[in-house]
C-alpha cells in the first residue's frame, strides 16, 4: 500500500472501535435511532438530578440497567428537551471515586475501608458519648437539596425524634433560604404560586440576578417558546448570556437592587400605574409602604443604582397594569446580605400591578436544586414537616399525632442556621458533625474557614457517593451512598411539581441509598419503631401525604408514586377527592386559624370518586386572590436597604461577582467533573473577567495567569478580558475551588442565607519566580 492509500485509509477508516461505537439503529418505544451497540430492551421515564427545572429523562434500560437517556418528550416540564448535564447525567455514576465501602481515618491519617457494622457502631458510640458528655447541642447535621424528600424527611424524622439533635440545616441555606422566608412572610406560606408555561404567556418578563439561559436552559427554552413577542428585561450588574439575549438589560451598581426596586414602586405609585382595586381586595399593609418607598425618589435611586432617571422611568411603564408581567429572580438576589426584603421587594412589585394568579404573571423565585422545595417542606430543620413552625404548639400535636410520638420531644423552636452550627464548632460547643449529600470544603462561604473550623471537630461524618470530595477528605468516617438513578423518592421542582427518581442502576460495592442508610443507623441507635411503618420510601411518601393534610402544599390526593408517573408529575396542592378542597389553590381558601400561617380546609365528607380525577397539568396559586396569612390577603414586607457589609477600598478596590460559569457545570462540579463531554464545554482553568479598561490600566493581558485577592485569601486565575463586567467588577464562576477562599460571610438576617455575589479583592499580575 503506497502512502497516498495508508493516507487515505487513516481518514475514512470503516471498521474499528470509533466506527463501530458510532452506529446507529433504529430504536424501538419512539427512540427514533439509538447507538447500536446501546438498543434497549425497555424504558422508563425519571426526573434529572441537577437543577430544580426538574426535566424528565427517558432511561434506556438494557436487563434493567440503563444504558443510555434522552430527554422526555412527553413531559409537561422540559417537553422533549435537556442540558448538557442532563444529556450526561448517567456518567457520573460510573466514576472512579465512587465510595463503594464505608472508610475510617486511621492513625497514619489514611482513609481506609471498614465494614458498614464497624462504621455503625463506632458512628452510634462516639455520637452517644458526646451527647452523654456534652449534651444533645453537642451534635449537628448538615445535609442538602439534592435528595429525595423521603431521604430528607427520614434524616429530620431520625436526628430530631429519635437521636434527640437538635441542631440540623443543609445547603438549602444556600441556596433558597431567602425565598421561603420571603414567601412565608409575605403570602403566609412558602408558596412559588407560578408554572411554566408563565414563561411563554407573559408580556413582560423581568429577571432579578438570574441568568437562565446557562444556569435554568430549559426554563429558558420555555421563554423563547412565548408566542407574544414579549419584553424580556434583565437586572444584572454583569452583562450575562442572559443578558445578551434580552430585549433590555439594566447593568444597576452590584446590591443596589432593594433601592431600585423600591424606586420603581416609588414610580408606580406616584404616576398611579398600579392595580388600587387588588390592592384594596387582597393586600394588606400598602398605606405604610407608600410612605416608605417615599424617599426612593429617582434622583436618588439614581445615585444608588447608576441608572438614569429617564431609565428608571422607562423600567416602571414596563410594569404598568395592562399587561401580563412576570418577574423573576434566583441566587443573585437570594445570595445578599438583604435578600429577603430585595425578594419581598419584586413581590411587593407583583401585588401593587395586580400581576399575580393571572397567566404570564407572578412573583416567582427560580429554585436552584432539585429538591430544595422538598427540604424546605419536609426536612424538619428550619420548620416542622408539612411547613408547620416548631413555635406553634398545635402544629407540634399534629405532627406528634400523626407519627404516633410524644409532642414534648419535639422541641419548640428551630435549632441553628449553618452558619451558627459553624460558629458553634468553632466556639466548641458543636463536637461533632454529619455531612450528607454536600461539600463545604468547597462551597462555604469563606471556605479556609470552614476549613479551620472542621479542624475543631472530635467527629466529622460524611456520608455521599464520593470518598474524596473537598469535604470527605477532611473526614473521619465516610458512608457510602447510592446517587441519583441508584434510588427512588420523589423530587419537588420549581413550580411545585412532584416528580420521581428511580432504581435504574446498581449503586457499586456496598454503598447504600440514603433512605436505607438512615434506617440502618436508627437501628444501630436503639430507634428504629419511629420507622416502623416506612420500609420502602413509597411507604414514607405515605406518611408524608398525611402530614400534608390541610396544609397549603396538601399532596394528599396523590394515590402513590404510579399516579406520579402517569401524570407527567402533579403540582401541590392536590388534596384528596374527600376534601372540600379541589385540585386548585384558587378554589382552597386560607382559613382564619389564628396562626402565623394558615391551613386550608382539612377533610371532610365521603365522596368517593366516580370517574377517573382529571388533574390539570399546569396550575398557578392564588387565582382567587387568597393568600395564607389568616385574613387571606399577602402582606408589603419591606425595610430600609443596608450598606454593603465589604464595599470596596483603596488596597481592595475592585468588587467580585460570582455566579454559575456554564450550563455544563453543577455547584462543586463533584459529579459534571467526571463527565470528559461536559468537561470539554467548559475552561480547564480559573476565570476571572475584567473589563478591557481596567486590564489595559493593569496591564494585564487576556489568557494571562493573575492573582485575586480578598482579605480572607487568594485566587489564581486566567484573566477574560471582556466588557461583560463594568468597570471595577470582576466576574469568578463559582464552580472553582479556589473561589471561596475570596468571598465574604455576611449574612441575610433573616434568612441566615451567606451573601457570595459581592466582596472587594483587588488583582494582581501573577510573579514571574
Ligand atoms: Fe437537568 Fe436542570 Fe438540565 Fe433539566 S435543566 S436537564 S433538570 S440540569
Amino acid at each position: 500500500m503506497d502512502l497516498k492509500d495508508k493516507f487515505a485509509g487513516l481518514m475514512r477508516q470503516r471498521k474499528g472501535r470509533l466506527t463501530h461505537e458510532m452506529v446507529l439503529a433504529p430504536g424501538k418505544f419512539g427512540l427514533g435511532k439509538t447507538p447500536e451497540r446501546l438498543q434497549p430492551d425497555s424504558t422508563t421515564s425519571m426526573i434529572c438530578g441537577f437543577c430544580s427545572t426538574g426535566c424528565s429523562l427517558k432511561i434506556h434500560l438494557k436487563d434493567g440497567k440503563a444504558v443510555n437517556l434522552t430527554p422526555d418528550p412527553e413531559y409537561p416540564v422540559n417537553l422533549g428537551m435537556a442540558c448538557p448535564k442532563g444529556w450526561e447525567a448517567l456518567t457520573p455514576l460510573k466514576a472512579d471515586d465512587r465510595a463503594t465501602m464505608p472508610m475510617l481515618r486511621g492513625e497514619d491519617g489514611k482513609l481506609a475501608p471498614v465494614e458498614w457494622d464497624a462504621a455503625l457502631r463506632l458512628f452510634t458510640d462516639k455520637l452517644k458519648a458526646t451527647i452523654a458528655r456534652h449534651g444533645r447541642e453537642s451534635v449537628a447535621f448538615l445535609s442538602t437539596g439534592q435528595i429525595p424528600t423521603e431521604e430528607m424527611f427520614m434524616l429530620g424524622l431520625l436526628t430530631k425524634f429519635g437521636m434527640g439533635l437538635v441542631h440540623g440545616d443543609a445547603n438549602t441555606r444556600q441556596c433558597m433560604a431567602t425565598s421561603h422566608v420571603a414567601y412565608k412572610q409575605s403570602f403566609g406560606f412558602d408558596a412559588p404560586p407560578f408554572t411554566y408555561k408563565d414563561y411563554e404567556e407573559s408580556d413582560v418578563l423581568v429577571f432579578f440576578g438570574a441568568n437562565p439561559c446557562i444556569a435554568h436552559p430549559i426554563m429558558w427554552e420555555r421563554v423563547m417558546m412565548n408566542p407574544r413577542k414579549p419584553e424580556i428585561i434583565v437586572v444584572d450588574p454583569r452583562q450575562t448570556e442572559t443578558a445578551l439575549a434580552a430585549t433590555r438589560h439594566y447593568a444597576l451598581q452590584p446590591k443596589s437592587d432593594l433601592p431600585l426596586l423600591y424606586g420603581l414602586a416609588h414610580i408606580l405609585i406616584r404616576e398611579g400605574w398600579i392595580d388600587q382595586a387588588y390592592v384594596d381586595a387582597h393586600t394588606s399593609g400598602f398605606e405604610a409602604f407608600r410612605e416608605h418607598v417615599k424617599t426612593f425618589e429617582p434622583a436618588f435611586v439614581g445615585k444608588l443604582t447608576g441608572l438614569g432617571q429617564a431609565a428608571l422611568l422607562e423600567f416602571a411603564k414596563s410594569l404598568r397594569p395592562g399587561k401580563r408581567v412576570s418577574l423573576w429572580w434566583t441566587m443573585g438576589v437570594n445570595q445578599s446580605h438583604e435578600g429577603v426584603r430585595t425578594a419581598q421587594a419584586i413581590i411587593n412589585l407583583a401585588l401593587l400591578t395586580g400581576n399575580m394568579g393571572k397567566p404570564g404573571t407572578g412573583a416567582n423565585s427560580i429554585t436552584g436544586q432539585v429538591n430544595a422545595m422538598g427540604s424546605r417542606l419536609f426536612s424538619n430543620t428550619t420548620g416542622l414537616p408539612g411547613g408547620r413552625n416548631y413555635q406553634d404548639a398545635a402544629h407540634r400535636k399534629e405532627v406528634a399525632d400523626i407519627l404516633g410520638i410524644d409532642a414534648a420531644i419535639i422541641q419548640q423552636k428551630p435549632g441553628l442556621a449553618y452558619d451558627q452550627i459553624l460558629a458553634g464548632v468553632k466556639e466548641g460547643r458543636i463536637k461533632a458533625l454529619w455531612v450528607i449529600a454536600t461539600n463545604p470544603a468547597h462551597s462555604w462561604v469563606d471556605q479556609e474557614e470552614f476549613r479551620r473550623v472542621a479542624a475543631n471537630l472530635e467527629l466529622l461524618v460524611v456520608q455521599d457517593m464520593y470518598h474524596d470530595t473537598d469535604t470527605a477528605q477532611l473526614a473521619h468516617l465516610v458512608l457510602p451512598s447510592a446517587g441519583w438513578g441508584e434510588k427512588e423518592g420523589v423530587v419537588i421542582n420549581s413550580e411545585r411539581r412532584l416528580g420521581l427518581f428511580k432504581k435504574v442502576y446498581p449503586a457499586p460495592g456496598q454503598a447504600l441509598a440514603d433512605f436505607y442508610i438512615f434506617k440502618l443507623i436508627a437501628k444501630y441507635w436503639g430507634c428504629e419503631s419511629l420507622f416502623k411503618d416506612m420500609d420502602t420510601p413509597e411507604q414514607a411518601f405515605h406518611t408524608m401525604s398525611r402530614l400534608s393534610v390541610g396544609r397549603p402544599c396538601d399532596f394528599s390526593g396523590i394515590e402513590d408514586y404510579k399516579m406520579i408517573d402517569r401524570e407527567g408529575g402533579i403540582q401541590w396542592p392536590l388534596p384528596a377527592l374527600t376534601s372540600k378542597a379541589t385540585a386548585s389553590a384558587a378554589t382552597v381558601p386560607a382559613s382564619d386559624n389564628g396562626n402565623a400561617s394558615a391551613v386550608i380546609p382539612a377533610a371532610t365528607g365521603s365522596a368517593a370518586p366516580t370517574a377517573p380525577r382529571k388533574i390539570v397539568r399546569e396550575r398557578r396559586l392564588f387565582e382567587d386572590g387568597r393568600y395564607y396569612h389568616p385574613d387571606g390577603k399577602a402582606k408589603f414586607q419591606f425595610g430600609p436597604p443596608q450598606p454593603i457589609p465589604e464595599p470596596v477600598t483603596p488596597e481592595f478596590p475592585f468588587a467580585l461577582l460570582t455566579g454559575r460559569g456554564s450550563s455544563a457545570q453543577w455547584h462543586t462540579n463533584t459529579r459534571t467533573g467526571k463527565s470528559a463531554v461536559l468537561r470539554k464545554l467548559y475552561s480547564a482553568d480559573s476565570l476571572v473577567e475584567i473589563h478591557p479598561e481596567d486590564a489595559s490600566r493593569l496591564k494585564v493581558v487576556a489568557g494571562e495567569w493573575v492573582i485575586v485577592r480578598s482579605l480572607r485569601g487568594q485566587a489564581r486565575a486566567r484573566a477574560a478580558v471582556a466588557s461583560t463586567v463594568q468597570p471595577g467588577q470582576l466576574f469568578m464562576p463559582m464552580h472553582d475551588v479556589e473561589v471561596n477562599r475570596l468571598t465574604f460571610p455576611s449574612y441575610d438576617p433573616h434568612s441566615r442565607q451567606p451573601s457570595y455575589k459581592h466582596c472587594a479583592v483587588r488583582i494582581e499580575k501573577e510573579k514571574a519566580d
